[in-house]
């Protein structure tokens, strides 16, 4: 099994980088959207502010058109008037008095209505008629300029004028009335058609100027007038402006100074842009104010009209609505981004987290494929393991057991030496049954074996680094450097042996491997003690009971079996014995007497022969006894050191009682006295007879065999007796 290890690869992940990804850009989308509303709003509410400041524009204009035009034009209807045609037609001179009265009522009369500063009546020839200025009346007539011509140069051009031709002059200071105005001549062309003289008036620059500036556009916005000349004739600091241009700073006489004289760049070249004739706007910086300015010429005449409005007052509208924007969306809008932040912030702390979760996945993965490695090795160790407990089941001896355990212990081990030692059936002493690598192992004596570490506690003991100054050093198994495993072998409690593993280098041994060896070892000490338990059992069935030996059922079986497995060259011995005279001995000591003779000539018996050796009682007082590998001569050495023992031996019979046995003995061997069990035993049998037919006490080898002392000197008799204390 394998965790996904990628989740959560990039330091966001995909969850919380798309999402965040999302929420970025639908709060991106709103605020676009938003923005394009409230810009598209705020644009159409600037464009309304402008158009009603051009409407503003367009009305001044039109009150300044008005308060000229309407006025020059009803008076140029006035200059019909039959009142003036009679008293021109009257007279080529002065006025006759009654057409002065009616002419001179009725200029009061167009003086007073429209409002202009001064108006006459004059002859083509310059002479003045009459006259009426405003707030002093009719001026008496010797007042009356005899050459209007001289005393007015704007009157001059309008002299010749044809009908309905229209003269407006620049302003100029009147001479009549002291004040800026604006001189208009109409001509006045009688019915015969002939040029009888003009009406001249004045328009005062002052009226204008109120009719501009009151109508100026919010609190601080202000209206301007300029001339084509580029002159200005209204602005609220037309002082400043005659200042900056060095002439006459006194409103009522200083000249009009050019609009470039004073002012910001901007409002200069604003200024400029008045001059070109066309209606339009623009914007101008002025003291750190910027302004709207819309300007409109004036019909009929020279005269531009301009509404400069601060850009604050024009759209304070606008600045209102983003004020309120910014108040009611504002605190939402910072709301969205704070939740956006937040959530950027808890997306990367999720993905921290994801990260931090993908890390601990990762090193739970290494661990399971650490452990389903270690897995995969504990099955191909339990495999082992199967294996080898399935052999040992059908090993029958200690030593293909001993081979088997060992084979297992390389197969999971790999040691570089090892040696499996087993106790022998008299637990004395211990060999070295199969072993592993070039060391050579000793046969031990068991007392030896046990002091090996494991044997004294019974369990595991590895020396990780022999070499080690702390480290033990088994007596069993001395190496010097490397890792020493010593495994105890033991089963229903007792030693059955030790198992020593060898390797050259330090090493650590895991617990999994560990358990192996121990899993190993118990599985073959039992192995060992369950077979020692099945051949006592069998060996029960199969022993003298008396003499603990093999009994003669058993040792024919046994001699046939090994007599059919001999190779051809193999040689084997075996020897017949009977005590001498133990009839008498019985009846001389008793039964049980001759029963403890039997028993110690058993052991005599046994101690005297190797372990693979097999002595059995054959009958009564008869044993036999198998050699293999020795033949006549081997047999007879060790024929003749159990009929010496015997001889020697003094046997207890109870207080201050001993006795003693002699054994004669019969050899045959094979394959010269045959190679069959019949045979063999019954050469044996014959030589024994002729044991005792030479006296008893000696040995005898069969006589198939040519030996230079086939039989052992005969001695006495021993007399069966008593040793008395
Ligand atoms: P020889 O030297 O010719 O062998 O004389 P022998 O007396 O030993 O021979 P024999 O065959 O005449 O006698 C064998 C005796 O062994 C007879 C029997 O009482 C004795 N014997 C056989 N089995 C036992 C036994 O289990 N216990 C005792 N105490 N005696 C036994
Ligand atoms: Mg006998
Ligand atoms: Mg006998």
């Amino acid at each position: 099994m394998t965790l996904r290890p990628d989740i959560g690869k990039s330091h966001f992940g995909p969850f919380g980088a798309r999402t965040l990804l999302v929420v970025v850009v639908l709060a991106a989308l709103a605020i676009i959207a938003g923005s394009t509303v409230v810009s598209q709003v705020t644009d159409q509410m600037r464009r309304e502010a402008d158009a009603r400041q051009d409407r503003r524009a367009e009305d001044v204009a039109t009150t300044l058109a008005g308060i000229v035009g309407s006025a020059s034009s009803d008076i140029r209807l006035a200059r019909r008037n039959e009142v003036f045609e009679t008293a021109l037609v009257d007279t080529p001179g002065q006025l006759l008095a009654e057409d002065r009265q009616r002419v001179e009522s009725a200029i009061t009369y167009l003086g007073d209505r429209y409002k202009v500063d001064e108006i006459c009546f004059i002859r083509s020839s310059g002479l003045e008629l009459a006259r009426w200025v405003g707030g002093k009346g009719i001026a008496p007539v010797e007042d009356l300029s005899l050459d209007e011509r001289q005393n007015n140069p704007t009157v001059l051009p309008t002299l010749p004028l044809a009908d309905d031709a229209f003269y407006e002059s620049s302003p100029y200071v009147s001479p009549d009335s002291g004040r800026w105005v604006i001189g208009i001549a109409t001509p006045v062309v009688l019915a015969s058609g002939d040029h009888a003289g003009i009406l001249h008036f004045e328009i005062p620059v002052a009226g204008l100027a109120e009719a501009v500036t009151s109508a100026a556009y919010g609190a601080t916005g202000f209206n301007v007038l300029l001339d084509r000349g580029g002159r200005v004739l209204v602005h609220p600091h037309l002082a400043e402006f005659r200042t900056a241009a060095g002439t006459v700073a006194d409103p009522a006489t200083g000249p009009f100074p050019l609009a470039v004289a004073a002012g910001s760049t901007s409002w200069r070249d604003a200024a400029t842009v008045m001059l070109a004739g066309q209606a339009g706007s623009t914007t101008f910086n002025q003291d750190g104010v910027t302004y709207r300015l819309s300007y409109r010429p004036v019909a009929n005449s020279d005269r531009v009209v301009g509404v400069a409005s601060p850009l604050g007052e024009l759209y304070a509208d606008v600045d209102r609505l983003l004020l309120n924007l910014a108040i009611t969306v504002g605190p939402l809008l910072l709301l969205m981004i704070i939740l956006t932040i937040g959530f950027a912030r808890s997306s990367s702390r999720a993905s921290r987290g994801l990260a931090a979760l993908n890390e601990r996945l990762m090193g739970t993965n290494a661990r399971l494929e650490e452990s389903s490695r270690s897995n995969a090795e504990l099955a191909g160790e339990s495999k082992i393991i199967n294996q080898f407990t399935e052999l040992t089941a059908l090993t029958e001896d200690d030593v293909s057991l001993s081979v088997a355990t060992l084979a297992t212990m390389d197969e999971l081990l790999h040691p570089n030496a090892a040696a499996l030692h087993v106790s022998n059936r008299s637990q004395d002493r211990a060999v070295p049954q199969a072993t592993l690598g070039e060391r050579a192992t000793d046969v031990l004596s068991l007392h030896e074996l046990e002091r090996c570490p494991a044997l004294r506690r019974s369990s595991l003991y590895i020396t990780n680094d022999v070499a080690a100054r702390l480290s033990f050093r088994c007596p069993v198994y001395p190496v010097e450097s490397g890792t020493l495993a010593c495994v105890p072998l033991v089963a229903l409690g007792e030693v059955v042996g030790a198992i020593h593993l060898h390797w050259d280098e330090p090493r650590e041994l895991s617990l999994p491997l560990r358990l192996a060896i121990t899993r190993v070892s118990e599985h073959a000490a039992l192995s060992i003690a369950n077979r020692r338990l099945l051949l006592a059992l069998r060996g029960q069935a199969n022993t003298d009971g008396r003499t603990g030996l093999t009994n003669s059922r058993a040792f024919d079986e046994l001699l046939e079996r090994r007599l059919a497995d001999r190779g051809d060259s193999e040689r084997l011995a075996v020897l017949m014995l009977d005590l001498d005279r133990f009839k008498d001995f019985n009846d001389r000591y008793g039964h049980p007497a001759g029963d403890e003779a039997l028993r110690t000539f058993a052991h005599i018996l046994s101690s005297s022969v190797r372990d693979n050796d097999v002595a059995a009682r054959y009958g009564g007082e008869e044993f036999a006894l198998y050699l293999p590998g020795l033949d006549a001569n081997g047999a007879r050495e060790v024929a003749e050191r159990i009929r010496e023992r015997t001889e020697a031996t003094i046997i207890p019979l109870g207080p201050g009682s001993t006795g003693r046995i002699t054994v004669s003995i019969g050899i045959a061997a094979a394959p010269n006295d045959g190679i069959e069990r019949m045979a063999l035993l019954k050469a044996a049998d014959e030589a024994l007879y002729r044991a005792k037919q030479a006296g008893r006490n000696r040995v005898v080898v069969q006589r198939g065999w040519v030996t230079d002392a086939q039989t052992t000197e005969p001695v006495a008799d021993p007399e069966p007796r008593a040793a008395s204390a």
